[in-house]
């Protein structure tokens, strides 16, 4: 089984504690939202470290003060629960040891506590005191900085969840009178590779209400399992699980797209092994030819879940916290491949409103980096129609395997898409009939194509008619599609499309 990010595989963040501290560092950094199992983690790594020397672990938290945790010696010291008070007392205590600061990040902001942290760090020479900091998130004042060495934990790796799942089974028999629960083997390993990406204390609890639910491993559990992932990992809500894929067969013209996913298909689904998966394609284009349609029939081609992240959203919603949320649905998809990940409207990415655009450089940085070195089986469709808002970085080779550009549609590719919306509605029209209308509705986009089928059908129900080939004739002829209101706009797209892009059809 394999594990969908391969730098994850790389790292025991046992073996990587218990060296750092081993390796006198006086400042630890663990960004956390599992503050129980970085807890546990840090218990034994320091228990691996202390075979070599005799360190005390303590624990403080602002609520119950300090106390300390590798051996019981009553309750907590809570005269020094303030903040400060506890680092004049931790700067002057003669007792080696790894102190835990459980969410100490609001505290930084104090530079007086910024200052006693320094001068503990820079006394390590005289009493190796090490400062472990688990915060869910923690940026270090710059003073810290260079003291200051990271861990990040990640998802747990495939064995720590094999543990994690064992344990479950054996405390379900435990409480079962020593009965083991049934398990099918390969829903079992499915099970394993659908919990990657979950926190450890989320796949505990999945696993066990998947044992309490009918008291058995089975396949039965697996649709359940990937629900609630994507309800866990959508926590930001800035990605969306789209329900609705889409076939090729519904829409018209995109031809030349549609050969290039196809061609790729046996890469991504990993069925031509020696081929090199596909990352992702750019769609640009006139407003409703298809682009939404075209990311939703990617994951239809693929086989595979569509995500949709919204940057419209990200900024809306996590105003200052915006890169860090953006990695977190990166890492979130990451989670959920195979999977499509559809970015709407990438053009966001550089939002508007942000004083020197600092903030979007950073977070279009961040987008650029996970593009470049994404390894995983998530496929990216990202759309835009606004090129003039469009960051150059994306456009650089090698960012997308390729770049489409999604015209109003032709002749051929408007009488298709007449056919296919008559079509869906029960309308029943002839080959010559749908040419004749395609005549009509020249430098219209699918979306207004559609649009005037709806109209021919009001119209037809408000005069106690059927819908016919004339109706729809007079609703295109009423229309003023977009391509003509806004011509120069569009001539500019086209002629700056030529050069750079590839037509989609
Ligand atoms: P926007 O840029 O405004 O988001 P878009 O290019 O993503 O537009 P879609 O949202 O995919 O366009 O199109 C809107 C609707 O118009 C589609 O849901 C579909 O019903 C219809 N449509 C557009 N293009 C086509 C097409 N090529 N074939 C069939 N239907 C189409």
């Amino acid at each position: 089984m394999s594990e969908p990010n391969r730098s994850a595989n790389l790292q025991d963040p046992l073996a990587e504690l218990t060296a750092l501290l081993l390796s006198n560092h006086a400042l630890i950094i663990l960004e956390t939202r599992e503050e129980q199992r970085a807890l546990e983690l840090l218990r034994r790594a320091s228990l691996n470290a202390r075979r070599k020397r005799d360190w005390g672990v303590f624990q403080w938290t602002v609520t119950e003060g300090l106390q300390r945790i590798d051996r019981d010696l009553g309750g907590p010291l809570r005269t020094v629960a303030d903040p400060t008070q506890f680092l004049r007392h931790l700067k002057a205590t003669p007792a080696a040891g790894i102190y835990v600061l459980l969410d100490f990040h609001p505290y930084l902001a104090d530079p007086v506590n910024v200052r006693m942290l320094k001068d503990v760090a820079q006394g390590y020479g005289d009493v190796a005191r090490t400062v472990v900091l688990i915060s869910h998130h923690l940026e270090l004042p710059g003073e810290l900085d260079h003291f200051a060495a990271r861990l990040t934990l990640n998802m747990p790796t495939l064995n720590e969840r094999r543990m994690i799942v064992t344990r479950a089974i054996a405390d379900f028999a435990a409480s079962h009178n020593g009965i083991a629960p049934p398990v099918d083997k390969e829903a079992e390993s499915r099970l394993l590779e659908n919990l990657a990406g979950l926190s450890a204390s989320d796949c505990e609890r999945l696993v066990r209400q998947a044992l309490a639910h009918d008291g058995a491993i089975t396949s039965a559990d697996l649709p359940r399992i990937m629900a609630a992932k994507f309800e866990l990992l959508n926590r930001n809500g800035t990605l969306t699980y789209e329900p609705d894929t889409a076939r090729f067969a519904d829409i018209g013209g995109l031809h030349r797209l549609r050969q290039w996913l196809q061609a790729r298909k046996p890469a991504f689904d990993g069925s031509a092994a020696d081929l090199e998966p596909p990352k992702g394609v750019l769609l640009l284009g006139v407003q409703g030819c298809g682009k939404s349609l075209a990311a939703k029939a990617a994951a239809g081609v693929f086989g595979v879940p569509l995500l949709r992240f919204d940057f419209a959203a990200l900024y809306n919603k996590w105003h200052g916290e915006s890169e860090r949320n953006l990695r977190e649905s990166l890492s979130s998809a990451t989670a959920l491949a195979p999977c499509v990940l559809w970015i709407d409207e990438i053009e966001k990415a550089i939002a508007t409103g942000d004083g020197e655009g600092g903030t979007s450089r950073r977070v279009l940085g961040s987008l650029l980096t996970w593009l470049a070195e994404n390894q995983s089986r998530v496929f990216v469709v990202a759309t835009a129609n606004d090129i003039a808002a469009l960051p150059a970085e994306l456009l650089r080779k090698g960012r997308f395997d390729e770049i489409f550009f999604v015209d109003l549609p032709g002749a051929d590719a408007r009488q298709d898409i007449l056919r296919i919306h008559t079509g869906k509605r029960g309308i029943e029209l002839a080959p010559n009939q749908l040419a004749a209308l395609a005549r009509h509705c020249e430098h219209f986009s699918g979306a207004e194509i559609e649009q005037a089928v709806v109209a021919a059908r009001y119209a037809a129900h408000a005069s106690g008619s059927t819908v016919s080939a004339q109706l729809i004739a007079r609703e295109l002829v009423a229309t003023r599609p977009l391509a003509v209101v806004m011509a120069e706009k569009v001539a500019a797209l086209r002629n700056w499309a030529r050069d750079r892009t590839v037509s989609a059809d």
